[in-house]
């Protein structure tokens, strides 16, 4: 009896230590590309980035950013019912891919040397720049405009980095959390510009209820080469991503999820970028 006691003891332990294993971002399941265990794999997206990472009032998911996770997701072995995605804001990444909650970041996720020091990137699969989105009436069109002006971008984001750093350091800088607050604050009045990447607010500006109220201002004040995240030393992951986005691009599927999700705002994006090359 006491025997049985510790065995049951000791196989709920094991089954705990299994369940917990299952669970994570980082199990040996989501990274062995098979899948066929009918095994999760979490990956990070954005939920408020119209065109790119968007969940929309049904619960499903919508934009480029999803559209490559998916293709990305199927080479290493999972069908799009064992997806789950996460929301990873701007500032919450690093943290998310050191953690394990996902296996790789899909997120507007620009490759840097900053980001590098803690997070591994395999890509680019996309070249976007940053701008700056004003009402239509606004009189702000130059880098140099925003001297004095409440500006709007995301914590843990290149572009509120740039701002500080590089082209408005006399700007009132405002950090929000997410770009959707951004936009609705200059639609109040409460910020006078939003900068971040040109295919961010290009998706903003096209959204039904935003129509003839923004314009981009067409600068290209960075290069910003989105990649793929995952952990720091999953060198597996990053081969596998890298050898997947090859694939995305060589048979047509990139073009045409670029068609699907920057049609309808109009964004003229960049031709795909080669993998391993970053345009400074
Ligand atoms: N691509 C930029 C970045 O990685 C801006 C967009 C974002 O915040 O996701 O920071």
């Amino acid at each position: 009896m006491k025997l049985r006691k510790v065995t049951a003891a000791s196989a709920a332990v094991l089954a705990l230590a299994l369940s917990a294993t299952a669970c994570g971002g980082d199990s040996k399941d989501e990274g062995s590309g098979s899948g066929s265990g009918g095994g999760k794999i979490k990956i990070g997206i954005k939920y408020d980035q119209p065109g790119l990472g968007l969940k929309k009032p049904d619960g499903s998911f919508s934009g480029f950013d999803v559209d490559v996770a998916t293709y990305v997701a199927k080479q290493l072995g999972y069908k799009p019912d064992q997806i789950e995605f996460v929301e990873t804001k701007s500032a919450d990444r690093e943290n998310a891919l050191a953690r394990g909650d996902v296996k790789f970041i899909a997120a507007t996720y620009s490759i840097n040397d900053e980001r590098k020091k803690k997070v591994d990137f395999a890509g680019p699969y996309l070249l976007a720049h940053q701008d700056l989105l004003v009402k239509k009436d606004s009189k702000i069109s130059e880098a140099t405009d925003l001297n004095g002006e409440k500006l709007c971008s995301v914590t843990g984001s290149t572009s509120a980095q740039n701002v500080k750093d590089d082209f408005a350091p006399k700007a009132q800088l405002r950090e929000y959390s997410g770009y959707s607050e951004c936009i609705a604050g200059l639609q109040s009045g409460a910020v006078d510009a939003l900068t971040t990447d040109d295919s961010i607010l290009a998706g903003f500006a096209s959204q039904d209820k935003y129509k003839g109220q923004f314009k981009l201002a067409g600068l290209k004040l960075s290069n910003e080469n989105y990649g793929i995240g995952v952990k720091k030393g999953d060198t597996a992951t990053v081969n596998k991503i890298n050898a997947a986005l090859e694939k995305m691009v060589s048979d047509g599927s990139w073009q045409k999820a670029v068609d699907a999700n920057f049609g309808p705002a109009g964004y003229k994006n960049e031709p795909a970028p080669k993998i391993g090359v970053i345009v400074k």
